[in-house]
């Protein structure tokens, strides 16, 4: 009933401009929670209101609930929407601004009564039912604009970066707040729109990360979909290993020593380096990308394969983590270690990185990954 199908979708604002969104093709399963990520620019809201009804679709077939909802009035698609900014009604209580849609629909009143006195439960905004939105936190405005779209029983949330306007310890406990609406409503699909990455780990069963700027044109909108951890262990383009994972995979130039269908050999920055990625499609000789993220790289005790050394530029003590910034010569950007919060390393230290057979990726020229070879962690 809700689930949610993108065949070829594409965006033109104007018949001059380029396509704002470019051949998306997507299934959202019912009952699924979606993430859309990208960054700023990509298109995320534009999908989402595609969807809402907002925004024309300039071709290809949306479905909701297995029907064609391209020509159907946003009113008629069952489809409610969380924006940023809360747009409550500041002359109306919480009450009134959540019974608002309801009443414009023609409910009757002890219905209506009912709907808002469930959703405000579920979002324990009982005990305030008779406040003016000025006499609430933005937390709780935001959960109003929640409970706003609950009442309306919609058979699909879309939530348009609704926590971008709260302070961190706020956007934590809404979160999770969400995560549990949406075991609470299992039959409804959602679809949440962020540029907040571990949001987009936390919530999603599913991320589609989109691309932004000229690649949209020759490879289309959607760079990756798939489960979080999907996307953090099986990266499909350096686009979407660069984009997934905080603070960033470090990306080296190598060249490529031996192919192989399981452990494969690269130079990389004059260090030999054994990689469990199968890269049988490449060429000895041929020149790569080589990732590794900060967290999976250890301090080693000397140079060897898979060892790269350098010099301590910059320390960030995190506390329960520090990450290093090491030099390893003039050309190549300072790569990013993440150790443990006690390191006794100091600015201008030497230290020698190993970078794990099982922990690297590979990417051709064209910055397509490789197939890794180690199985996904459970
Ligand atoms: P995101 O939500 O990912 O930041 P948007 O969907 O808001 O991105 O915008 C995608 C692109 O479409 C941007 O380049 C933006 O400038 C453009 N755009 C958005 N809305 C309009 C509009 N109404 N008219 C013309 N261009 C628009
Ligand atoms: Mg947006």
């Amino acid at each position: 009933m809700s689930k949610i199908e993108f065949r070829q979708v594409s965006k033109r604002y104007s018949a001059t401009a380029p396509l704002t969104i470019n051949h998306a093709d997507l299934v959202i399963e019912d009952g699924e929670f979606c993430v859309f990520v990208g960054p700023s620019g990509c298109g995320k809201s534009t999908l989402l209101r595609m969807v809402a009804g907002l925004e024309d679709i300039s071709d290809g077939d949306l479905l909701i609930g297995g029907e064609r909802v391209n020509d159907l009035a946003p009113a008629r698609r069952g489809v409610a929407m969380v924006f940023q900014s809360y747009a409550l009604y500041p002359h109306m209580t919480v009450r009134e601004n959540m019974a608002f849609g309801l009443k414009v629909l023609g409910s009757n009143a002890a219905e209506i009564d009912k709907k808002v006195r469930a959703a405000a439960d579920i979002l324990q905004l009982t005990p305030l039912l008779d406040r003016l939105p000025k006499a609430l936190s933005g937390g709780q405005r935001q959960r109003v604009a929640i409970g706003r779209a609950i009442v309306k029983e919609p058979r699909v949330f879309l939530f348009d970066e609704p926590l971008s306007n709260l302070d961190a310890a706020l956007r934590v406990q809404t979160r999770l707040e969400i995560a549990k609406l949406h075991h609470d409503i299992g039959t409804a699909s959602m679809i949440y729109v962020t540029h907040d990455q571990v949001e987009a780990m936390t919530l999603a069963d599913k991320i589609v990360l989109l691309r932004s700027g000229a690649e949209v044109q020759s490879k289309g909108s959607i760079a990756q979909v798939g489960s979080p951890l999907t996307l953090y262990h099986r990266p499909a383009s350096l686009f979407v290993a660069e984009f997934i994972g905080s603070p960033k995979m470090n990306i080296l130039s190598a060249q490529l020593s031996a192919v192989s269908a399981t452990i494969s050999q690269a130079q990389v920055l004059g260090a030999h380096f054994h990689a469990a990625v199968d890269t049988q499609a490449l060429q000895a000789g041929a020149a790569i990308s080589v990732g590794v993220r900060p967290e999976d790289m250890r301090l080693a005790p000397g140079p060897g394969a898979n060892v790269l050394s350098g010099q301590v530029a910059h320390i960030e003590k995190l506390g329960d983590a520090s990450l290093l910034y090491v030099s390893v010569n003039a050309t190549t950007p300072l790569l990013t270690l993440k150790v443990e919060g006690t390191t006794a390393q100091a600015v201008g230290s030497t230290v020698h990185m190993l970078c794990p057979p099982e922990a690297l990726h590979i990417f051709d020229e064209h910055g397509d990954a490789c197939r890794r070879t180690p199985e996904l962690p459970a």
